[in-house]
């Protein structure tokens, strides 16, 4: 992994932004519960988390997985990661799915800097456009497990967005159990352009363009 074209101030190739926990990964596999338990304090969560987790029994590589990244048009559209986790714990689970060499950028939450910013934030948003220099918010393609993460990236113009929803399945959040839903915040208004898939292999159908002929 590295950051795509350092030398440019501009790269107006579009950006598929993937979630990772979660998202490329089920949420059957329990990791956010076993990471809820874990954290006490935020400082410490990289460490209680990426250092204690067993993830190499909790997630498994899957080469139909790795086949899907490989068929993405690197000549159309760049591929970068786009999580709340920190930066170790977002590494490792790519490491063990086999698609750390497929990812062009990793933009992550810095557990170090106060106050960081995260997903729903305008700001982490609009920071991951300027570290993947884009400045097109049309451009920009998300899949996220998380619907409130992709009305924040819907509220920044990000065009062309898909809820990975494992409906029926748990995932924990904030310390809670929740079930996964597609439920919206209170007062949201009805947003058309919003695919939901279960799987990542709906994304063929769903982002063609991005995919080789
Ligand atoms: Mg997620």
């Amino acid at each position: 992994m590295s950051a795509s074209n350092e030398s440019g101030s501009v790269d107006e190739r579009p950006v598929v932004w993937f979630d990772i926990d979660n998202t490329l990964y089920s949420a059957s596999s329990r990791i956010s519960h076993a990471m809820g338990e874990r954290i006490h304090d935020p400082l410490d969560f990289d460490r209680q988390c990426d250092g204690s987790l067993p993830l190499e029994d909790m997630i498994k590589y899957d080469p139909a997985q790795r086949k899907l990244f490989e068929d993405i048009d690197r000549s159309k559209v760049r591929v970068w990661g786009l999580t709340n986790a920190y930066r170790p714990h977002a590494e490792r689970v790519l490491r063990i799915l086999k698609l750390d060499d497929l990812i062009d950028g990793l933009v992550y939450c810095d557990y170090q800097v106060k106050n960081f910013s995260c997903k729903p934030e305008p700001e982490f948003y609009q920071d991951a456009m300027k570290k993947a220099k884009l400045s097109d918010p049309s451009k920009c393609y998300f899949i996220d497990d998380n619907r409130g993460n992709i009305d924040g990236a819907r509220a920044q113009g990000w065009a062309r967005c898909v809820h990975f929803c494992e409906q029926g399945l748990e995932a924990m959040e904030g310390g809670r159990t929740k079930q996964i839903d597609n439920e919206r915040a209170p007062g949201a208004k009805v947003d058309d352009e919003v695919k939901i898939v279960t799987t990542l292999e709906e994304l063929r159908g769903v982002w063609p363009e991005i995919f080789k002929a």
